[in-house]
């Protein structure tokens, strides 16, 4: 997860070169069903055609879908979703019944004048419809890649792209994902990553963002049941989250980093502790079974 600009699509796709494992974008799925027609894809068409953007369950079904296939067995990145709580929850029930639940929440932090300045610096070609960044990916010139016969790039600033507009949709982005943080803040899944700095040094974060996440799911596991017993004796107070405005950027980072200090519910607690001990028993299980085989073989 992480703003427009964050650099989260830059640092997938050196994931999947890495791991050969997809990176899946919702949008692009959903464009390649409408195009190819399929059923899926004419489901879409029919609601767009209303005006309407494409209800979760539709997602949810796309995902699944694309997650069936036979080049996401090892994993997946997924890309663009989920934007709302409903989807999160919706997303934890699909990956459940399919028996990959999710690894790790990874959110890409980067300050707000630091997101403007690389937003804004964004050049797209009329011609070719490539997308350059004046700052840290001008293009070529002359241009070997635009289209046959033209050895320019035409390069103009989208209106999305303009200082202007862009700070707008950060406010939006950060307002309409703060749930869904607290929902990974809470659940313990969330992993937040600074993603100012070289490509290198963001990808050795984020790799090291996700060991830390499945390592602390095995340290964890006995202090979890102690935290759920006390949030239990406390009657479930709702925080006026919606309420209290403090400066944005602040929040998203302080719930991102301290997620341990956080209030959780006693249903999102219960549920952590259940998953927690499954997977400590599975754990166990594979232990018990090599040992066994070692024994064996003596
Ligand atoms: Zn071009």
């Amino acid at each position: 997860m992480g703003a427009p600009g964050s650099g989260k699509g830059t640092q997938a796709q050196r994931l999947v070169t890495q791991f050969g494992i997809p990176q899946i974008s919702t949008g692009d799925i959903l464009r390649k069903h409408r195009k190819e027609g399929t059923e899926l894809g004419k489901r879409a068409d029919a609601i767009m055609a209303k005006g309407l953007l494409v209800d979760d369950a539709t997602m949810l079904d796309i995902i699944r879908d694309r997650v069936a296939q036979p080049d996401a067995q090892d994993g997946f990145i997924l890309d663009g979703f989920p934007r709302t709580q409903p989807q999160a929850e919706g997303l934890a029930a699909l990956m459940t019944e399919l028996g990959t639940p999710i690894d790790s929440v990874v959110l890409f932090d980067v300050g707000t004048p630091e997101l403007v300045r690389r937003i804004s610096g964004r050049r797209t070609c009329s011609l070719c419809d490539k997308v350059f960044n004046v700052y840290s990916a001008p293009p070529a010139s002359p241009a070997t890649d635009c289209v046959a016969g033209s050895s320019e790039h035409q390069l103009f600033q989208r209106k999305d792209d303009e200082e202007a507009t862009v700070t707008e949709r950060l406010r939006v982005y950060e307002e309409n994902t703060r749930p869904v943080l607290s929902y990974y803040s809470n659940n313990g899944l969330l992993r937040t990553v600074t993603a100012e700095g070289s490509l290198e040094e963001i990808t050795k974060r984020v790799l090291a963002a996700i060991q830390e996440g499945t390592a602390v799911v095995g340290q964890a596991a006995p202090a979890k049941p102690a935290r759920a017993a006390a949030a239990r004796k406390r009657p479930a107070k709702r925080r006026p989250a919606a309420k209290k405005k403090p400066a944005r950027a602040k929040v998203v980072r302080r719930k991102a980093t301290k997620p341990a200090r956080k209030k959780s519910r006693p249903a999102a607690a219960r549920k952590r502790v259940v998953r927690t001990l499954r997977k400590v028993a599975r754990k166990v299980a594979r232990v018990v079974r090599r040992v066994r085989r070692k024994s064996k073989r003596r």
